[in-house]
């Protein structure tokens, strides 16, 4: 389907997977940060630090892909079966489904007269693309993409777990859980910036809500993690 007529930026067209990316971002950073925290709290040292946070890395990017893949495969299998149905329909009771076509434009506000032409016109064309999109919803550009989806969150995971793992390597070690703290802050700052301009909203806003539920998980975690002293001296 093309769009070329269309020359005007929406909002909402570069909120689909850019958001995700983003938000897969955010999770990488609040969940392995928050792991790290509560392991230094612990009394780990950096080099149990790195351990714990390549796991975090990989069982969290792992994760995200196994349940990007089945929800979006599952919203896919939903299209299918809907548009398969709708082609059995368009095959057996094409009257009915010219007559279904034209309602759906009379309640978008045509007349019924101009609302019957653009239903068969429009049925000439592509009955069921015609179909898929003013009576399911659906059309190309929300199609799903169950592999794309996966990877992506797989990746961005890792892009967002990446930022505690530089931040443990850089450190020494002394220093290592301000600075682990310090950078997923920063990140968790920047990414909700990053966000908010993607959807279009107060940069502010966005920042700070990711960031104020960044810091309770990190600091929930840090108390956890205080709790078991894996090196009583
Ligand atoms: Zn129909």
């Amino acid at each position: 389907m093309s769009h070329s007529h269309h020359a005007e930026p929406h909002f909402i067209q570069r909120t689909g997977w850019l958001r995700a990316s983003v938000l897969g971002a955010n999770d990488g950073i609040i969940s392995v940060t928050s792991l790290v925290m509560g392991m230094a709290a612990s009394g780990a040292n950096s080099h149990t630090l790195m351990i714990a946070c390549l796991a975090g890395l990989i069982s969290g990017a792992t994760s995200m892909a196994a349940g990007e893949y089945v929800s979006v495969q599952s919203q896919k299998d939903i299209e299918h079966a809907d548009l398969k149905f709708e082609a059995k329909l368009l095959e057996q009771h094409p009257h009915l489904e010219l007559e279904e076509l034209t309602t759906i434009y009379i309640h978008r506000g045509l007349t019924p007269e101009l609302a019957k032409e653009v239903a068969i016109q429009l049925t000439e064309k592509n009955a069921l693309e015609a179909h898929a999109r003013d009576e399911i919803g659906i059309i190309e550009q929300t199609a799903a993409r169950p592999i794309q989806a996966a990877l992506s969150s797989a990746l961005s995971f890792s892009l967002g777990a990446l930022c505690p793992m530089l931040a443990i390597l850089f450190s020494p070690e002394q220093l290592v859980s301000k600075i682990v703290l310090i950078v997923g802050i920063i990140s968790l700052s920047l990414m909700g910036a990053l966000s908010s301009y993607f959807a279009g909203t107060s940069l502010w806003k966005g920042s700070l809500r990711i960031t104020v539920w960044g810091i309770l998980a990190m600091a929930f975690s840090s108390w956890i993690g205080s709790l078991f002293d894996v090196n009583p001296m």
